[in-house]
């Protein structure tokens, strides 16, 4: 039983060897990572298409206030110069401040904004261009790696095949167990090294050891490996 798998793991190592010249190549991971960048542009163009109108609308408002505190500012200076009582020249003369340091606030809340839309409309530039250059990258390894791909396609299909062929030898429960863990690691089964995992040496329980004499295949604690023991 334990033979037919050993076959089988064997065989699987060409197939693991395609898996991995496909996963670990430039093309694919350029690619990748392009097409993940083309993915959330939107999503980013969207923010800053937001950001801007905020900072517009802000803006807006803003010239608008200092239009009517313009225009009061005015109408102090020309009450002061026609008034005659010194009491309301004080008072024109104070309110004149007040609304000067009005002003002044809103003078720098105006170069805040001003300060903000430009890092908005660089920030639209730097999208614009990391968004060609992730168009380029993907146009370019995409096709590599479709072909990349495509080259290891026979070999794949070979190596498939003559899997299937070997599967047939091995308990079907087995199997399974097997290629669950396949998806995530390589290879699956090993023999045990003494009384430890022949693949992490972590040392096995009393109970794991009973069940390898009675020709189980059982599972590493540690690192998930299937141990058998000839
Ligand atoms: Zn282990």
């Amino acid at each position: 039983m334990i033979k037919a798998l050993l076959d089988y793991q064997e065989k699987d190592a060409e197939l693991r060897e395609i898996e991995l010249t496909l996963s670990g190549s430039e093309e694919r991971k350029k690619a990748l990572s392009a097409k993940k960048y083309l993915d959330g542009v939107e999503a980013s163009i969207n923010k800053l298409d937001l950001k801007a109108a905020e900072l517009s609308s802000a803006y807006e408002k803003c010239l608008a206030d200092f239009g009517k505190l313009k225009e009061q500012e005015n109408e102090f200076k020309t009450a002061a110069e026609e008034a005659e009582d010194m009491n309301a020249i004080d008072y024109l003369g104070k309110k004149t401040d007040e609304l000067l340091g009005q002003i002044r606030t809103l003078s720098a809340t105006v170069a805040r904004i001003e300060e903000e839309i430009k890092g908005v409309i660089a920030e639209f530039a730097q999208t614009k261009k990391k968004t060609a250059a992730a168009q380029v990258q993907y146009k370019e390894n995409a096709p590599k790696y479709a072909e990349l791909k495509n080259s290891l396609k026979e070999k794949q299909e070979t190596a498939k095949k003559e899997l299937d062929g070997l599967k047939s030898k091995v308990d079907p429960a087995l199997m399974e167990r097997y290629l669950k863990k396949r998806a995530s690691f390589y290879p699956v089964i090993y023999e045990i090294k003494g009384n430890a995992c022949g693949f992490c040496s972590m040392q096995l329980s009393m109970s794991e050891a009973g069940k390898l004499k009675n020709g189980e295949i059982i599972e590493c604690e540690h690192c998930g490996r299937l141990l058998f023991t000839k």
